[in-house]
């Protein structure tokens, strides 16, 4: 047996703190929900209030124009916050309700989503969100009503599949080496179990791989586990550009919407060290992303980044229906052939959208007004309402 313990407030607006629900809970260690499934979501969706619907999310990555988009668009809005962390939310004034939460990973919890439910509030689902609250739990346990596909979460999750659906799409991604054996150029080698992009390598060559491989451990940012995970690729040598498209299920059509470039400890800081310098110091690089610089991109490459986009999505109404729904973000770096190479994929809102929390170039082009990508889900969540259409962007 396990027991698990959580406190809930729910502060309103005019700051008087009411205690919801105080208790504890137990449940066996072995007990496994069903898997969240489209039509239970539905019925919990036919009893909301559609003209009262709460936009919610949890309070972390890119909540702040998450919920200030959901209020552009006329809607109520809530955040989950783990105690002492709501700070920015009540500072820039976008919540509406505040569910507190010993952990993040709470908003998993019966009571949370208990009081979710109870607000009609539709959850969107950012990168925080999913790596607190677990994907099993998400796709297992997590009975709100979600913006977006629940199921293609998982695609972006783990490696083979993002690369199957990148690859089956004709898009151009880093070679793939299986064996380090077979290295045979400057290759990046990346770590599952590592921290951010900390323990990451460039080498080019086998015996430079082991050799590597045996710093990073006793630096203690990998262990044996991570070694035998690691995922070696072609090294690309170009500029960084996260793209940030948005897919309108309602329209089926690709929007691009912002770009980010992403500045990463150490190895932003380590370039500013002349060569001489750098080979002195003996820095090991790493690949933390710290910050996001707003970027646009050559026009001449627009075709392509929307070819790639189009592409994406389409394969994924394939593999995992009904596709691509809202956000989305293909991470890429464009070498001097003027290729764009994509060596990652965001199947959900991206924190690179922050650079664009008033709108970006693209985005305003398309809109003619401030559009942040917090404030298009909104939109499209406005539109499915008017068009009684919720069925087709909620899982
Ligand atoms: P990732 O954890 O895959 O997002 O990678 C972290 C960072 O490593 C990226 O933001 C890029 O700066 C860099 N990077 C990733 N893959 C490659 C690659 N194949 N070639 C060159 N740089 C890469």
């Amino acid at each position: 047996m396990k027991k698990f313990q959580s406190l809930i407030i729910l502060i309103r607006k005019n700051k008087n703190i009411i205690i919801i629900n105080y208790h504890y809970k137990f449940f066996k260690d072995d007990e496994k929900m069903g898997k969240v499934k489209k039509e239970d979501i539905m019925s919990i969706l036919e009893t909301y209030d559609k003209e009262n619907i709460t936009i919610a999310t949890l309070g972390s990555h890119t909540a702040l124009h998450i919920l200030r988009g959901a209020k552009q668009e006329g809607f109520r809005t809530a955040v989950v916050c783990e105690k002492g962390k709501e700070v920015p939310y009540e500072r820039f004034g976008v919540a509406d309700e505040f569910i507190f939460v010993d952990e993040f990973k709470d908003i998993v919890n019966d009571e949370v989503q208990e009081q979710l439910k109870a607000m009609n509030a539709i959850v969107v689902p950012h990168g925080s969100f999913v790596a607190y609250a677990g994907l099993s739990n998400v796709e297992d346990k997590f009975n709100v009503p979600m913006f977006g596909n629940r199921d293609i979460l998982r695609w972006e999750a783990e490696r083979d599949k993002e690369r199957k659906m990148i690859t089956e799409s004709g898009i151009r991604m880093p070679n793939k080496y299986e064996n380090p054996e077979d290295i045979d150029k400057a290759v990046m080698v990346k770590f599952p179990g590592a921290r951010g992009g900390q323990g990451y390598f460039i080498c080019s060559s086998f015996e430079e791989f082991q050799e590597k491989i045996e710093e990073m451990k006793s630096r203690g940012w990998i262990n044996d586990d991570d070694v035998a995970d690691a995922h070696i690729e072609e090294y690309v040598c170009g500029t960084n550009y996260c793209i940030h498209y948005f897919y309108s299920a309602l329209k089926d059509e690709v929007e691009v919407l912002g770009m980010d470039s992403r500045y990463e400890t150490n190895i932003d800081g380590i370039v500013r060290i002349p060569a001489q310098e750098q080979i002195e110091a003996n820095l090991s690089p790493s690949y933390v992303v710290s910050g996001n610089h707003p970027v646009v991109i050559r026009e001449s490459l627009l075709p392509q980044v929307f070819e790639n986009g189009d592409r994406l999505v389409e394969t994924a109404k394939e593999l995992v229906k009904p596709g691509m729904n809202g956000p989305f973000c293909l991470q890429c770096l464009v070498n001097d052939d003027r290729e764009i190479v994509i060596f990652e994929m965001s199947a959900r809102i991206d924190g690179g959208t922050n650079t664009f929390m008033n709108g970006s170039a693209y985005s305003y082009i398309q809109f003619g007004e401030f559009m942040s990508m917090g404030r298009r889900i909104s939109r499209e969540i406005k539109n499915a309402i008017e068009e009684d259409r919720l069925d087709v962007i909620i899982t």
